[in-house]
């Protein structure tokens, strides 16, 4: 496929056959799995892909890629035409399957996006630079430890699979990457009884991370609450696990809800 890539939507193609083989057999995709592929671009994933499965969706913001894609690939393929931060997934059904190299600068925000749409998903592979596969996967009291690993670890497992070098792209990118694995917790580890208030918490205390928490959240909370909570006021928001975050937004929304 003949394509000159556009630096606007993060193009680097995968070329490393070796690395394609790796990544999916890791996804060890099956006949009649739902799949969807975000940013198939010239097609490195969407061909192996497509070898194992029945039927496959892709979403691609650029009109030229997708004419191309279903010119070659209809119709075990459909290419959904759109900017995958605004694509509904909920339309695609039920136990889905999310691969995706992406565009390492709608990252996070896309990571977000399809936390919404854990109901849905069955599990995720997705391509990423190194460092975000590094938050996504980090441990309480680590530097990489952040809103982006609290948010994801609460409703995923998340598994770092493969390190893929710049050199498997053209054009090489200036970083490195890795692939990880996201797996819906069914049932979740824990539940927030207000999910709106974790992300509230979440994102307030690491807005101020060098902050202790008695400062970065205490428009919430105050000395007595530390001491009901059993959370030191002292320490700060990298250094609380995903069920410590729950149980302060749990504590905040029941007092506030009754
Ligand atoms: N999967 C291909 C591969 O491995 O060679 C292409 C990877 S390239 C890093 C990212 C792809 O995502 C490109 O095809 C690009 O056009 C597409 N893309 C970029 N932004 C997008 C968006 N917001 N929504 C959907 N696709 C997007």
């Amino acid at each position: 496929m003949k394509h000159q890539p556009r630096k606007r939507f993060g193009q680097n193609f995968l070329v490393d056959a070796g690395v394609i083989a790796a990544i999916v057999a890791a996804i060890a995709p099956a006949r009649d799995d739902r799949m969807v592929e975000i940013g198939p671009g010239r097609g490195a994933l969407t061909r192996p892909l497509l070898a194992a499965v029945e039927h496959l969706h892709a979403i691609e913001i650029d009109r030229d890629l997708a004419a191309e894609l279903t010119r070659e690939f209809a119709p075990r393929l459909t290419v959904h035409t759109a900017d995958v931060l605004g694509f509904d997934f909920a339309t695609l059904g039920n136990a889905l399957r999310v691969v995706g190299n992406l565009p390492y600068n709608i990252s996070t925000p896309l990571l977000f996006h399809v936390d919404r749409y854990g109901e849905q998903i069955r599990d995720i592979h997705v391509m990423l630079q190194k460092e975000i596969v590094a938050r996504m996967v980090a441990a309480p009291s680590s530097s990489a430890y952040g809103r982006l690993s609290v948010m994801l670890q609460y409703r995923f497992e998340l598994e770092k699979l493969i390190d893929v070098p710049a050199a498997a792209f053209d054009p090489a990118p200036k970083v490195a990457s890795a692939v990880v694995r996201l797996t819906p917790l069914r049932p979740p580890r824990v539940a927030a009884r207000d999910y709106a208030w974790f992300a509230c918490i979440v994102k307030t205390a690491f807005s101020q991370r060098r902050k202790t928490l008695r400062n970065s959240l205490s428009v919430f909370l105050a000395e007595p609450d530390w001491r009901s909570l059993a959370i030191a006021p002292t320490a700060r928001a990298q250094e609380l696990s995903v069920a410590q975050f729950v149980a302060i937004a749990d504590y905040v929304s029941s007092r506030t809800t009754g």
